[in-house]
């Protein structure tokens, strides 16, 4: 229709636009099942298919009121990043896709920071919008990073960031790159302070995001199904001229191979980010409810930890500040939050290294019965070295 609309007048043009904003459709195909799914249901599911469980993408805001105690919380006001500094142009000039996109999204770009409180803990979390230019990475996503890992640390609170980009934003070149090193510099800061930083990457995260702070967290956590990596498959199969796995850079693929902590479904998602931030900071943890699952619902307020956030003083996350107990980067915090949520915090030694040290002491005295004295030399002197190296 080229020929057509160089000689009719510019509103003829509008009269045979397609809309392009399809946030009023009633129905959503799934690209995992082909099914379609009522909007209304696949909301109330969090963007998840009632169906096959494909995980569906979510905005910033959908997910900040999806993790946040009673959907409240307080955004972070970003800096104001610098709009455009190369003047860039493709088929479209970089300005007005800018412009588009604010409009359509209603963001400044494609980072939004918020604080607020998970199971009564404060956090701070960030969330990638992978609907603003596909969640690509400028300046102003570098900054609005920096300027959450900033708050946290004044805070003294963990950050929880969700991460959803395409890469870096093309449109700023080598400012764009330059993001990866200052984002990560921001993760150091929070290492510095002692502050745990959770990463939760969602479907997709790839390119320089994943090559900075998405694979910087203490902890990994990935939402089902989801496309994580650097280059693309088809790149990589081009360069090494070999066929990659059919789960290549999946979720359940980069967890098997010990990139990604945890693979958690969406719907449990909140209840695993209560059990980590308590675990990690410090935080009292919940005692079971009388039914026996303890930690089920972290909205409803179990009142035995109250008394203890009481006790604790005014400030509850007075703690947090302080390095928490549980070490960062070993294989235990995820472990420690998820299959021993009662008692993660040793407080002096932990009941099972003196149960190693009697059972190694057991085991050598029925053993070795000749030179008895000496086997209990030996023993006493290890079981010495296990108590130092626990003390350490
Ligand atoms: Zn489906």
């Amino acid at each position: 229709m080229n020929w057509l609309s160089n000689i009719t007048p510019p509103g003829i043009k509008n009269i045979f636009k397609r809309p392009d904003n399809n946030s009023d459709t009633l129905w959503v195909k799934c690209k995992g099942c082909g099914e379609m799914v009522f909007q209304r249901d696949l909301e109330l599911a969090h963007h998840v298919c009632p169906s096959c469980s494909h995980h569906m993408l979510m905005s910033p805001e959908e997910r900040l009121k999806f993790i946040f105690d009673d959907k409240k919380f307080d955004r972070i006001e970003l800096p104001d990043a610098v709009h455009d500094p190369l003047k860039f142009k493709d088929t479209k000039k970089y300005a007005d896709r800018l412009k588009e996109h604010r409009k359509r999204t209603g963001e400044q770009d494609g980072l939004v920071a918020a604080t607020g409180t998970i199971d009564d803990v404060e956090v701070v979390a960030a969330v990638q919008n992978f609907g603003f230019m596909g969640g690509s990475m400028g300046i102003a996503v570098g900054e609005g990073f920096v300027r959450a890992a900033e708050v946290a640390v004044e805070k003294a609170a963990p950050l929880i960031m969700f991460t959803a980009s395409g890469g870096a934003r093309m449109q700023e070149s080598i400012l764009a790159l330059m993001q990866m090193p200052r984002t990560t510099i921001a993760v150091e800061m929070l290492r510095d302070a002692g502050l745990p930083f959770i990463v939760v990457l969602t479907n997709p995260t790839t390119g320089g995001v994943m090559a900075s702070f998405a694979m910087l967290g203490d902890v990994h956590i990935a939402e089902p199904g989801a496309l994580l990596g650097f280059a693309g498959r088809r790149v990589i199969e081009q360069t090494i001229r070999e066929k990659l796995p059919q789960e290549f850079q999946k979720s359940e693929f980069l967890l098997e191979k010990g990139m990604v902590d945890i693979v958690v479904h969406r719907h449990d998602l909140k209840v695993t980010l209560a059990k980590l931030v308590r675990v990690l900071t410090n935080f009292p943890q919940r005692v079971a409810s009388a039914d026996g699952e303890p930690h089920s619902k972290p909205d409803t307020g179990i009142d035995t930890h109250q008394n203890t956030v009481k006790n604790s003083g005014d400030n509850p996350n007075a703690e947090v500040g302080k390095k928490p107990n549980v070490k960062l980067g070993v294989e235990t915090p995820v472990e420690a939050a998820l299959v021993k949520p009662k008692n993660p915090l040793p407080s002096a030694l932990p009941t099972s290294l003196t149960d190693k040290v009697t059972e190694k002491l057991a085991s050598k005295k029925s053993g070795k019965g000749k030179a008895k004295n000496k086997v209990k030399k030996e023993t006493i002197e290890e079981a010495e070295i296990i108590v130092d190296k626990a003390a350490e």
